[in-house]
């Protein structure tokens, strides 16, 4: 599957009506070159002064063919990131899959029947190129 502005967009569209209410403003779509990191999101908030900062970006990895479940699982899991952020100003890098996190995801899994995850463990994906990579997968915010 290719990853283009114009999926991106569509399918952030399409999850934002179907699990977050579309509350989420769309944002910026960003690739990146990495084997570790299924994902990755970049937004700022001032969260003294509870002040958001327009900027927005989810990065997807390009190394890997996803396949579209795939490709949804990463893309809810940055878009709980998004909503944490955008609702209760929650950016805490430190630990970024803290409590907030957990329970959102969980209740996302119960309730749509997705397959989030923090780490991807021995998952096997394809890669853009070829062949298949077992490894540990992870996403991150900065
Ligand atoms: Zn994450």
């Amino acid at each position: 599957m290719k990853l283009t502005e114009k999926y991106f967009k569509q399918k952030f569209t399409e999850y934002n009506a179907l699990y977050f209410n579309s509350e989420l403003q769309m944002c910026k779509f960003g690739l990146q070159d990495s084997y570790r990191q299924l994902g990755s999101f970049s937004y700022r908030v001032n969260r003294w002064e509870r002040k958001k900062i327009p900027y927005k970006t989810i990065y997807i990895s390009r190394k890997y063919d996803f396949s579209e479940e795939d490709f949804r699982d990463v893309l809810v899991h940055e878009m709980i990131h998004y909503y944490l952020a955008h609702k209760f100003f929650f950016v805490d890098a430190g630990d970024a899959h803290g409590k907030p996190f957990v329970e959102m995801m969980n209740e996302m899994k119960a309730r749509h029947n997705l397959n989030i995850r923090i780490t991807h463990d021995q998952y096997a994906l394809r890669l853009s190129d070829s062949g298949t990579r077992r490894g540990r997968f992870l996403c991150t915010l900065f």
